[in-house]
């Protein structure tokens, strides 16, 4: 495209509030084959709340709800928000806190030591997970809910759920993607149930799940090694590297400065409808040169 009619189009998707950082990605966009789109924070709104507290302890749900806000006061994830935000009361101090990256947190309170997260880091630490755990987390996941597994030293203590609202226009978003042939899918650290039955709600295509953070961007590149143009769009320092490696990286305008940094578009409203507005400038672009 010529220097004028680029001008002309990244200063058009400014104005929808579609931040473009180069003419390549102006040029590029209309070339998308598959999109890649990060579940918690850009399909949704990334502010979880909790739903569901199943209690195996014998005290009250408010204190068990307490107890694992206190295990999870020390995490900046959103998961770790919703829980510290639904619950009342002092929270005990942790005498010492660990990040597992991908899987959940441990922490140090009094004389024990606990556990939260999904079924990899029970597994990683050895704590079986009863029957009843089972039905509950299979049950929440199946509603789209992500579930989270609380334990002490020995055993599981209960589950907390926490769910998050899809940004109102996702769903339009990806359907516009279907019907220009896009290839969607939903890349996401969450479990399998839980991220099928979201991507069932909005019409995403295909689902990788479980994925740890550190294998996002080699998702992506599996991708392009099937000969296919590939954009990612996220928001979480999870996602930096994939939106480094993806031909276009597109970063929600409420997500992380890193994320915002390691992208090639920003979209300030943080509406996935604005990747097609993008889409169609960009074909625009081109249509003004041929
Ligand atoms: P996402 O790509 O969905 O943002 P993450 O890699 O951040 O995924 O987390 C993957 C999974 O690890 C979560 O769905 C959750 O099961 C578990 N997890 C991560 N952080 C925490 C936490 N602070 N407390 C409990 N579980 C967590
Ligand atoms: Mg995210």
């Amino acid at each position: 495209a010529t220097p004028m009619a680029i001008m002309v189009g990244t200063e058009k998707a400014a104005q929808f509030g579609i931040l473009l950082k180069n003419a390549e990605s102006l040029e590029n966009l209309h070339n998308i084959q598959t999109i890649v789109l990060d579940k918690t924070g850009t399909i949704t709104s990334g502010k979880p709340s909790v739903q569901d507290v199943v209690n195996f302890t014998d005290q009250s749900d408010a204190d068990f709800l307490e107890l694992a806000a206190a295990i999870e006061q020390g995490s900046n994830h959103p998961l770790a928000e919703a829980i510290t935000a639904a619950a009342n009361g002092d929270l005990a101090q942790a005498d010492a806190f660990e990040n597992i990256s991908g899987k959940g947190v441990k922490a140090v309170i009094g004389q024990k030591t606990y556990y939260a997260g999904n079924r990899k880091l029970m597994d990683q630490v050895g704590i079986a997970i009863p029957e009843k755990a089972e039905t509950a987390l299979n049950d929440l996941a199946e509603q789209g809910k992500t579930p989270m597994l609380f334990a002490d030293e020995k055993q599981v203590l209960g589950i907390i759920a926490v769910a998050d609202t899809v940004r109102q226009t996702s769903a339009a978003a990806i359907a516009a993607f279907r019907q220009q042939g896009i290839h969607t899918v939903m890349l996401t650290g969450d479990n399998a149930k839980t991220a099928r039955a979201m991507a069932d709600r909005v019409g995403i295509d295909e689902v990788i799940s479980d994925v740890l953070p550190a294998d996002k961007e080699a998702k992506i590149r599996s991708l392009q090694e099937k000969g296919q143009f590939t954009a990612m769009v996220g928001d979480g320092i999870n996602d930096a590297p994939a939106l480094v490696r993806a031909d276009i990286g597109i970063a929600i305008g409420q997500g992380t400065d890193i994320a915002m940094d390691s992208a090639d578009v920003v979209l300030m409203k943080n509406d996935l409808t604005d990747v097609n507005t993008a889409i169609d400038l960009s074909r625009a672009v081109i249509r003004n040169v041929h």
